[in-house]
């Protein structure tokens, strides 16, 4: 055999198992509810078989806006914009609501009430930037650690809850919101020092939960 040979041996075998690897990623996610899925992640091989492919799946797919359903981009108006409510929106919708309400945008998932600029909306709503880490990277989010104590998030353990500084996007986890809070009595984000709110009794309101993040943690 020549090295051509070999090379194209080679080539096929890898377009081969990229195709298997391919179709089964396609039939994952077409039947990932399915019986037969159910079945195999409940069997003791089968269980990280289905975890990884999954996660292969959501990766591919990505986090999506839960409005118009388009996936969210790093950058652009498809970027996504979390509100001082705590809920995440990409800049498309964003803008659309901005115009139909006159510079009025009113949250649809919990109704309340934020105040914009007709034409320019965005520069309001800050970017959601762990969010957009997710959009570009590999790292599945139930990976993904508080910056300031390495902590895991969590959906289940309250003081774990990913929060987010709706002024400038950044998250941290509620213990750390509320330890920093505990000792200097204002709320600044821990990442980049900005501050939302002045001297306040209550620092949740100016640092809502992420829904975002905390929804596509799964426990
Ligand atoms: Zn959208
Ligand atoms: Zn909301
Ligand atoms: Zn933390
Ligand atoms: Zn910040």
């Amino acid at each position: 055999m020549t090295t051509i040979q070999v090379g194209l041996y080679f080539l096929l075998g890898a377009y081969i198992l990229f195709s298997i690897f391919f179709c089964t990623l396609v039939l994952f996610s077409t039947f990932a509810d399915s019986v037969f899925i159910r079945y195999l992640s409940s069997t003791h091989l089968g269980k990280p078989v289905v975890y990884h492919l999954q996660q292969v799946v959501e990766w591919l797919e990505g986090p999506k806006c839960g409005i118009c359903l388009a996936q969210y981009w790093s950058t652009g108006d498809m970027a996504p914009r979390v509100m001082n409510c705590g809920h995440t929106y990409c800049g498309s919708c964003i803008e659309i609501f901005a115009e139909q309400k006159d510079g009025m945008v009113i949250c649809p998932f919990c109704t309340r009430t934020h105040f914009c600029n007709t034409i320019h909306p965005l520069p309001f709503f800050s970017e959601n930037h762990l969010l957009i880490i997710l959009c570009s990277s590999l790292i599945t989010v139930n990976l993904w650690k508080c910056q300031t104590c390495r902590k895991k998030y969590s959906s289940q353990d309250v003081s774990r809850t990913p929060r987010v500084y709706s002024t400038c996007g950044h998250t941290s986890c509620e213990a750390c919101v509320e330890s920093d809070f505990t000792q200097k009595k204002r709320v600044v984000c821990l990442t980049c020092e900005g501050r939302s709110g002045g001297i306040t009794e209550n620092w949740k309101p100016h640092v809502p939960i992420n829904y975002a993040i905390r929804d596509l943690l799964k426990e």
